[in-house]
């Protein structure tokens, strides 16, 4: 019997440029996802299903075993961890940089800093790595309000254009990392289903160097 297999992909962003790259892989959504309401989807190979989540849930369903594969930025993954997951691809999508950001014109101030973000725990382990005392203030969106209102001097936040930065009197300061979108594989589904996996790999891979 063949094994079946369970992938998760980002709702958002993401998902536009990550469905190309899997139908290049042999596997399409039968239904339209834009109009559909359903969390799991079938595709033309019957053995697998399509999950569409958060991006911050995908690491955790992968790494739990309830999807053998996932797709999800790096930003997310670092951000998690990556515990019990490989990340065997670089997708190419979705390519942004995690930055710390303030008001235009004005310098932090020297001693300590707070600072507002969703990635906690990467802002932690920056600011540690620079040797500067950072009070880390966790939001869930609109970080770019909090230097605004006074609740931080610095943010740290995802910027592609810088669009969003300026637009609020605001602009970037340090990069901390390059973000792409990853593909991930639950640790035993990679041992116990390689002889699945390894071929979408392989041909995610080269759907990937296609569009090089
Ligand atoms: P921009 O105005 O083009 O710099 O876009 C910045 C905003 O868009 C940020 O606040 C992010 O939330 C979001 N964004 C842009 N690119 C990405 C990406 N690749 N992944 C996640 N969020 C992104």
């Amino acid at each position: 019997m063949p094994q079946s297999i369970t992938i998760a992909l980002s709702k958002g962003r993401i998902l536009e440029e990550t469905l190309p790259l899997l139908a290049d892989a042999g596997i399409e959504l039968i239904d339209d996802v834009k109009k559909s309401r359903k969390l799991v989807f079938p595709t033309t190979d019957p053995d697998v299903r399509v999950l569409i989540l958060r991006a911050t849930d995908v690491p955790t369903y992968v790494q739990y075993g309830g999807a053998d594969l996932g797709v999800t930025g790096k930003d997310v993954l670092m951000e998690h961890g990556g515990e019990g997951l490989y990340e065997p691809l670089d997708l190419n999508i979705a390519r942004c940089r995690l930055m710390t950001a303030g008001p235009k014109g004005e310098t932090p101030p020297a001693g300590r800093i707070r600072v507002a973000t969703k990635f906690v725990n990467m802002a932690r382990r920056y600011y540690a790595a620079q040797g500067r005392q950072a009070d880390i203030i966790k939001l869930y969106g609109a970080m770019e309000l909090a230097p605004i209102l006074g609740l931080a001097d610095e943010i740290v936040d995802i910027v592609d254009t810088g669009n969003t930065l300026k637009a609020n009197g605001l602009e970037a300061r340090e990069l901390i990392d390059h973000i792409s979108t990853r593909l991930v594989v639950n640790r035993a589904s990679m041992k116990m289903k390689h002889e699945r996996i390894n071929p979408i790999i392989e041909k995610m891979a080269a759907a990937v160097e296609k569009r090089r």
